[in-house]
Formats: structure tokens, C-alpha cells, sequence
């Protein structure tokens, strides 16, 4: 029998064995921190150090968390159920439904993803006459839900002029409307199971007791919240290990905080910090480029990598007249590696917004090539789905009104609005949910399948019909009795949708024979609140016809910890990657600069970097010039696949393609891209783009608030450096 900790080289294995100490595993890309972090609870496990159920593993997404386990099952005959490895989010709400008196919700409480929020805000600032000219919904969600997640209550946020004490109004009444319908959004999960902790020291003691070892994954990117949640867990006997790699925090734009990693060494790992420096991953002239590219941060803890592979081919870079040659480029390339033998499932396209993927999904669809979006428009976020669900949600919990407003006239039964007014009054005047309302006003009644009563008469039959049924077969049931099924097929382009609320009946059917989904149930309150937390939660990597060979759509973001043998990342243009958000702040440029590194090091063996003169966005043709990050890398490592002059400034990775004297044009101006100036009459920008030479050459500056985005002409604009 082979052990398990055969191959691991002598840092990680003094990180998988390291007996009974708290440890930081700080370490880049590629270099075996999710193999140690698995290894090691096998290895606990095995050791007989600590039963499956003493091991709190927390992960980024479900499907780190789904490979983990599988993993772990590789390795070792364990059984999996019950163990608690999984996201924080997943996690909390376990915890939430096992306590979820203490807790103070509903056992079958529903999960607000983050869409269901906002119209939940929508509902609130309706009922509450506000002018949502002044106080924007999507605002007032990121409001509650930034505080939420700086782990602040209402009477916890600092007020400090008229209109924020409005918005904390807003949230105090948000977080009532939450609690009397029984459902909490994301941040809730994790705020309120960290309360519920906090404050219960017999439940505390007993999972510090249970929990003898805590892991976490990708600790870069964990927020305040988090950590103290993590804290929670962690009793005199715990063990901690943490793994992470400061260069690829890309979650600060949503409270993420590095600082964790120092106070984590404080709180508990001291000198224990393994540091890896070999990465197994890629071959090295990626691993020289994503070096290359990331020294250039200043704020970094530091530490390098190396490989024991060969340098491999040179990195490919197309330079594309629009973004629709660049997806034709790509598609011509995924097919020929496709032919020399490698899977569709081991290529990756990369983009920085998901709005880039609709040209490559173009391109892929007439070319025939099979494709899955991770993390687009989530399969369970699609209209037809959503409306499903929210009959579904109304089974569970007839107070979520939330779910009661989506479908008590969909499909249409002849309810009209005013009908809808009078019946919210009624249920706040009663304090009662719309469903309590609506049943004391319109009784159900036999003769009439239209209009308030024929939905009353319509929910209690279905609940009638539904009990005790098989999951999928409910759903069936469901969407036969709501009409929901008859709608959609009369419907002209009805049939996609059709078709999803078939493939809806099939997830049901995977997951209610899915082992590890089904061993949550008894914590979960039932095999239809399980699979409706599981359809809040999931991460969007629902796949239609899984098992299927097919090439990997998704941002940068979704594609951490993740890897291929090869990875095309398009769209290398500045103010789309680095994206014009991140421009006027140096945070901004290193936080691009960092995902920029995420995405080079999801490759093995063959790395593809574009970019297009023009590409259509929003609805908008734009003209890039090519991304900072592709002068940030070393030219000896760049292949220019196609030469192509640029209408604006060229530069250094034209490599030989290009004569010396054109290479380095941009230098001859003063004036770099990012750099921050001084105009006299519109005050401190920051430089964007650069056109043109000499004399001639234009830049365009963003200068923020009323003044915007300007070009300039520079002989004329007399700039000063700012
Ligand atoms: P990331 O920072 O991207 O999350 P990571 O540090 O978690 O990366 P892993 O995903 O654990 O790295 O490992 C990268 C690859 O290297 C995997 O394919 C893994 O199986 C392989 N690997 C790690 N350690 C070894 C080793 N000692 N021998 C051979 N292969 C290894
Ligand atoms: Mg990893």
C-alpha cells in the first residue's frame, strides 16, 4: 500500500505530520497547499489522531469542498457523512438549522441569494414610502450587507449624519421584515451563526470540544467576519492550520482582509509558518511570468517559486483587431490542441468581466465546440427556475413573503395590483405574513380557480398533493398544479425554459441521491429545505449533462485554486483588465495585479494572453490599448502569434517581432499610463490611455467627479505630474 504521504517533499510534509501545533502555511501558487490541507486530515484521520467528526474544514467554494471530500475518500475507507468540511457559508447554515431555536428562525428558514435581497429591500422601501431616487435599493443592499459582514448590527453602525441614520433605519427594518418571514441573505448566515456562538457558551464549549482540528483554505481571502466566526470554533485544544497565499488576494473589494494572516500568526501559529517554494503546477516560463509580473506589487509579504519542470513553450500572445477575431483566434486554437489530444475540460478561457463571454460563447456555439459557463447567470438565478423554487419556498414556509409576492400572480390568475395593495396593508395592520392575510380574506374556495381564493385553494392542494412525496416527484407535482409547466409551453420561446424546469426535476433527483447532500438532511429539516439551501448556496457549477467533455468558461475569480493544462485569457486591455474601477487607486492596480497572477498560474502546461484593438461591451465599441500587465512580463518569455501594428503605442513583448526603435515608442512620452497629473483647470487625474506620438500624441485622463474622462491634447495641455 502506498502511504499517503509518499512524493510530498520535506516542507509539506513537516506541514501534513506537524503534531498538535497551530500552523500558516504560507505559500504561492502551484505549490501543494490544497494537497497538504487534504493530506493532512487523511493523515489525522488515519493516525487515529482525530475521528472524522472532529475536523472542521472550511473551503471557498462547494466544489473545493465537494473535491476535498472525494479526495479524502481516495485515500482513506472513511465515511464522509457528517463530517463539516465545506464553505463558510454551507457551514453556517448547518449550524443554523441544527440550532436554529437558539438561533431564533425557523427551522425551514429560506435563503436569500443575493437578487432575492434586493427585491426583498425593493419591498421594504415600497411598504415604507421611500423615494428611491435619494435612496437607491441596490445601495441600501450593499449598505446592510457591508455592515452585516463588518459584523454590525444596526445599533452597532456608527451614525454620523441624517442620511445614514435613514439607512440604518432601513436596515433595522430590513432585518424585522427578514425575521417575520422567516428567511436570512448570505451575510446573515455567517453573521448569525457567529452570534449564536458568541453568546451561548454550553454550545460554544461544545464544539470547541467536538472540533480537535480546524483547516482552512485560500485564508487570503477571508473576511473580519470570518475569522472571528473561525475563532468561535477554536477551543484551548484546537488545532489550526491555515493555508494561503497573500499574492492572490482578489476578494478586498468584498472585505477581505490579509491582515488576518498576521493576526492569525499572532492569535495562534507564532513561528510555526511553512513556507512551500516549489510549485508542481506549471512548467517555467509560466512560473517565470507570473513571478515576473507580481514582484512589481509593493505590498507583499514576498517569497518566490520555483519548478523542477522544464521551461515549456513560450507564452502565446495574440494581438487581435476585435474581440470577435480574438474568439474566432481562440476557438481555431481550443480545436487544434482539441486534435492533438487534449480534453475540452482541460483548456480554460479566462476573462476579467463576465460580460466577455458572450462573444467567446458565440464563437464556440457555431463552431460546435462544447462549452460550461461557471458562474454566469447561475441555473438556479434563471427566471423560470426562480419562480419554481419560490412555490417550492412557499411549501416549505408560507410566511416567506418574499416568495408569496413572486408567484401569487404567476402565472397570471386575474390578481391585479390594487388587490395586492389592499392585501399588504392588511398583513401589516395584522402584523401577519401575506400568505395569513391573504387566507383570511379570500377563504379558498371550490368554485373559482382564479383570483386570490383559487391561489389559497391552489397552495393548499398542492401542499395536499406534495406530502410525503419523493423530492423530485413533488417538483413534478409542483409544476404541473402552479401552471407553471402549461405557461411556459405555450409560451413562444418557452421551450429553453422548458427545458430547464425539466433539468430542475433532475438536479432533485441527483441531489436527493447525492450521499453527502443527503446525510445534511437531518440538520437540514427535510429532504426540500435541503435542496432549496442547496440551491441558495450552490456556486453555480450546475451542470447540465455532467460528465460531458467540455471546454471551461469563467472569470478569474471563479477559476482560483483551480487549474488546466491550458488557459486563454482574453481581453488583456487596460480599463478591462486592469478594469477602470481599480485605476485611481494604487490598492486598486495591486489588487488587479494579483488576479492578473491567479489567472497565469491556472496553467500547466500552455498559457494564451490576447487582447483586441476595439470590442463591443455594454453595448458600447471601445478602443483598448493592450493591458500594463502584458509590459509587465518578461519579453524572453512572449511569443507574438500574429503581428499586428497597433494603432496606439506598441510595446515591449512585440518582442523580435518588432524593431528596437518601435518598441519602447510610449517612453518617448513623459506621461505613463496610471500615472497620477496635474491640469490646471480640471484638476489631479490619472492617465488611461496614450495615442499617437511626438507632437501628436493625445492622452485621455480620467479626473473623476464632475470633470470625468477627458482627452488631451498634450502639447497643448500643459500637464504637471501630480
Ligand atoms: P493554488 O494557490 O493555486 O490554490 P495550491 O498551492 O493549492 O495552488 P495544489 O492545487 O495543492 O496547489 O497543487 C498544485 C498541483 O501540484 C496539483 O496538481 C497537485 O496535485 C500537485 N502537487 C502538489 N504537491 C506535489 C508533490 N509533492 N508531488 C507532485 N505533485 C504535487
Ligand atoms: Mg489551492
Amino acid at each position: 500500500m502506498t502511504s499517503l504521504l509518499d512524493g510530498l517533499n520535506p516542507e509539506q510534509l513537516a506541514a501534513v505530520t506537524l503534531p498538535g501545533q497551530s500552523a500558516l502555511i504560507l505559500a504561492g501558487a502551484g505549490s501543494g497547499k490544497t494537497r497538504v490541507l487534504t493530506t493532512r486530515i487523511a493523515w489525522l484521520i488515519q493516525t487515529g489522531q482525530v475521528s472524522p467528526l472532529g475536523i472542521l474544514a472550511v473551503t471557498f467554494t462547494n466544489k473545493a469542498a465537494k473535491e476535498m471530500l472525494t479526495r479524502l475518500t481516495g485515500m482513506l475507507p472513511i465515511n464522509t457523512r457528517g463530517m463539516w468540511v465545506g464553505t463558510f457559508h454551507g457551514l453556517s447554515n448547518r449550524l443554523l438549522r441544527t440550532h436554529h431555536r437558539e438561533a431564533g428562525l425557523p427551522q425551514l428558514f429560506q435563503i436569500l441569494d443575493s437578487a432575492d435581497q434586493l427585491s426583498a429591500v425593493k419591498r421594504l422601501l415600497k411598504a415604507l414610502n421611500v423615494d428611491t431616487e435619494k435612496f437607491e435599493p441596490k445601495k441600501v443592499q450593499y449598505f446592510i450587507s457591508g455592515n452585516k459582514e463588518a459584523g454590525l448590527r444596526p445599533q452597532q453602525v456608527e451614525v454620523f449624519d441624517p442620511y445614514t441614520r435613514r439607512l440604518v433605519e432601513f436596515y433595522a427594518a430590513y432585518d424585522e421584515q427578514c425575521n417575520r418571514e422567516g428567511v436570512a441573505d448570505f451575510p446573515e448566515l455567517l453573521l448569525r451563526s457567529y452570534e449564536l456562538l458568541a453568546r451561548n457558551d454550553a454550545l460554544r464549549a461544545h464544539y470547541q470540544e467536538r472540533f480537535r482540528h480546524i483547516l482552512v483554505d485560500e485564508f487570503q481571502d477571508t473576511n473580519r467576519l470570518q475569522y472571528r466566526w473561525l475563532k468561535q470554533f477554536a477551543g484551548a485544544q484546537s488545532v489550526l492550520m491555515a493555508v494561503g497565499d497573500d499574492d492572490q488576494s482578489i476578494y478586498a473589494f468584498r472585505g477581505a482582509h490579509t491582515g488576518n494572516m498576521n493576526e492569525f500568526q499572532r492569535d495562534y501559529a507564532g513561528d510555526n509558518v511553512i513556507k512551500l517554494e516549489q510549485n508542481y503546477r506549471s512548467h517555467g516560463n509560466i512560473l517565470d511570468a507570473a513571478n515576473a509580473l507580481i514582484t512589481q506589487n509593493q505590498s507583499r509579504l514576498g517569497k518566490n517559486l520555483w519548478t523542477a519542470e522544464g521551461k515549456g513553450e513560450p507564452i502565446r500572445v495574440y494581438e487581435a483587431y476585435n474581440d470577435q477575431e480574438e474568439a474566432g483566434f481562440i476557438v481555431e486554437e481550443v480545436k487544434a490542441l482539441q486534435r492533438e489530444g487534449t480534453a475540452l475540460m482541460d483548456m480554460a478561457l479566462l476573462y476579467r468581466s463576465n460580460a466577455q463571454s458572450r462573444v467567446l460563447e458565440h464563437a464556440l456555439f457555431s463552431a460546435g465546440v462544447a462549452y460550461r459557463v461557471y458562474g454566469g447567470l447561475r441555473f438556479f438565478e434563471r427566471q423560470e427556475i426562480k419562480h419554481a423554487l419560490a412555490y417550492l419556498r412557499l411549501l416549505a414556509n408560507p410566511d416567506d413573503d418574499g416568495a408569496f409576492s413572486r408567484v401569487v400572480n404567476f402565472p397570471t390568475r386575474g390578481i391585479g395590483a390594487r388587490t395586492l395593495e389592499q392585501l399588504a396593508d392588511a398583513a401589516q395592520a395584522g402584523g401577519t405574513s401575506l400568505w395569513q392575510a391573504a387566507r383570511a380574506k379570500a377563504p379558498a374556495s371550490k368554485d373559482s380557480a382564479k383570483g386570490l381564493p383559487g391561489f389559497v385553494a391552489l397552495m393548499q392542494a398542492m401542499q395536499d398533493a406534495t406530502q410525503g412525496l419523493p423530492l423530485p416527484e413533488a417538483i413534478e407535482h409542483v409544476l404541473h398544479m402552479s401552471g407553471l409547466a402549461a405557461h411556459y409551453q405555450a409560451e413562444k420561446e418557452g421551450a429553453d425554459r422548458l427545458e430547464n424546469l425539466n433539468e430542475l426535476i433532475n438536479a432533485a433527483t441527483v441531489f436527493a441521491n447525492d450521499p453527502e447532500a443527503m446525510a445534511e438532511l437531518d440538520e437540514a429539516g427535510g429532504p426540500l429545505a435541503s435542496f432549496l439551501a442547496h440551491a441558495a448556496l450552490e456556486a453555480g457549477d450546475h451542470q447540465a449533462g455532467a460528465g460531458s467533455d467540455a471546454l471551461q468558461l469563467m472569470t478569474v475569480h471563479a477559476a482560483k485554486g483551480l487549474e488546466f493544462h491550458a488557459v486563454f485569457l482574453g481581453g488583456l486591455e487596460e480599463g478591462l483588465f486592469p478594469h477602470e474601477q481599480s485605476m485611481n487607486e494604487q490598492d486598486g492596480i495591486e489588487e488587479e495585479r494579483r488576479l492578473m497572477y491567479v489567472a497565469i498560474t491556472r496553467a500547466r502546461r500552455r498559457l494564451y494572453l490576447s487582447h483586441a484593438q476595439s470590442r463591443m461591451l455594454h453595448g458600447q465599441v471601445r478602443y483598448g490599448i493592450p493591458s500594463r500587465f502584458l509590459d509587465e512580463l518578461p519579453s524572453a518569455l512572449l511569443k507574438l502569434v500574429n503581428a499586428r501594428r497597433m494603432a496606439t503605442a506598441s510595446s515591449a513583448y512585440h518582442g523580435d517581432a518588432a524593431p528596437a526603435s518601435a518598441t519602447r515608442q510610449r517612453n518617448t512620452s513623459p506621461w505613463r499610463i496610471g500615472m497620477n497629473v496635474r491640469h490646471a483647470k480640471f484638476g489631479v487625474g490619472v492617465v488611461v490611455s496614450v495615442e499617437g506620438q511626438g507632437d501628436d500624441t493625445r492622452v485621455q485622463i480620467n479626473f473623476g467627479g464632475a470633470n470625468g474622462m477627458k482627452w488631451l491634447a498634450l502639447e497643448y495641455a500643459r500637464l504637471e505630474p501630480a
